[in-house]
């Protein structure tokens, strides 16, 4: 059996696995696709050191990192089911059964699509799902928020204070941020809120040039020239699979204590995938180094 074995090979897991591997433990990696989000990332100018970066570049160097140290790398095999008996069980798709003493999770998660016309196609051509990361670039633009929840206002908020103007375009007939965020929001100058709209496609040529919707009310088609949207509908961890087997929010993440240990002895969680205030590589390789420390404890202990 492993002493450590890591679901998902992301910033998080390739964090915890190199931590793991460096106490000297059995360590191994399960990854559906090794270097997770960021493999879909272009620019990166926030991992701190680095002044820019490219998504495929950070996950080469992940990987080769991670492969200093005899890390087992399964990579391309998804994990499918989790069981606590003497040890702790990891079921793949393949069928295969992986038997460890400890396990941290760090499925990461993935951004709620619109699925309209131009979506997929527009990707990192104006289309962008993170303002942290991509605000910047649209620095003296136009912008479109699609989504009104509470990170869309605070998407609008943020990049209000970058870009030339922000359009909020949100679904139903009123925002569901909480009211502080709202009223912070309606104060901006630059800020158009359009409430009752459905986005019914993002619109370019080589990149986007303007966004369409249609107001639910009269049924009436409306179009707004800019340059860039950011889909604000939720971020969806991977962790249906778990089912039952731990303790998740009604969301859907993993709830970790401060060592990254989940309710099920042995079972640790890091990343995007757990109930961490923000979603960042760095942010995520910092809870797989305290989920590998944490499990690191735990076996000492047991
Ligand atoms: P992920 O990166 O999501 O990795 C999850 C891993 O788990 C993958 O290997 C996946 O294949 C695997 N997996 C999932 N389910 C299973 C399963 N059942 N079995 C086995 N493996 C599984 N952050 C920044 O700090 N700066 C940026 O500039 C930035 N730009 C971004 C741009 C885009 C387009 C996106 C989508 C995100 C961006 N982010 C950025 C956010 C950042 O990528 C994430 O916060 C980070 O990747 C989270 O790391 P993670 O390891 O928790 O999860």
């Amino acid at each position: 059996p492993y002493d450590v074995l890591v679901v998902g090979g992301g910033p998080a897991g390739s964090s915890a696995a190199i931590y793991a591997a460096r106490k000297g433990i059995r360590t191994g990696i399960v990854a559906e696709r090794f270097g997770g989000q960021v493999m879909d990332t272009l620019g990166i100018e926030n991992f701190i050191s680095v002044k820019h970066t490219e998504g495929p570049k950070l996950v080469a160097s992940l990987e080769e990192h991670v492969k200093e140290y005899g890390v087992d790398v399964m990579n391309l095999q998804r994990a499918t089911r989790l069981e606590k008996k003497d040890l702790i069980e990891l079921e793949l798709e393949n069928g295969a059964v992986l038997k460890s003493k400890t396990v941290i999770i760090s499925t990461g998660a993935r951004w709620r699509n619109v699925n309209v016309p131009g979506e997929a196609e527009f990707k990192n051509k104006g289309v962008a799902y993170c303002p942290h990361c991509d605000g910047p670039l649209f620095e003296g633009k136009d912008v479109a928020v699609i989504g009104g929840g509470n990170s869309g206002v605070e998407a609008a908020i943020d990049l209000a204070g970058i870009v030339k103007h922000v359009t909020v375009i949100e679904f139903n007939p009123e925002l569901k941020a909480d009211a502080v965020l709202q009223d912070r929001l309606h104060s901006l100058p630059n800020v158009t809120v359009v409430t009752n709209a459905q986005t019914s496609e993002i619109t370019g040529t080589d990149k986007v040039n303007g966004i369409t919707y249609i107001d639910r009310a009269s049924g009436e088609e409306h179009h707004v020239e800019l340059q860039g949207v950011f889909v604000q509908i939720g971020l969806v961890p991977n962790t249906e699979w778990l089912g039952d087997t731990l303790e998740r929010t009604r969301f859907g993440e993993i709830v970790v204590d401060k060592h990254g240990a989940t309710d099920l002895p042995g079972v640790f969680a890091a990343g995007d995938c757990t109930d961490s205030a923000y979603k960042q590589i760095i942010i995520s390789m910092g809870s797989g180094a305290t989920a590998a420390l944490g499990a690191f404890d735990y076996m000492i202990r047991n």
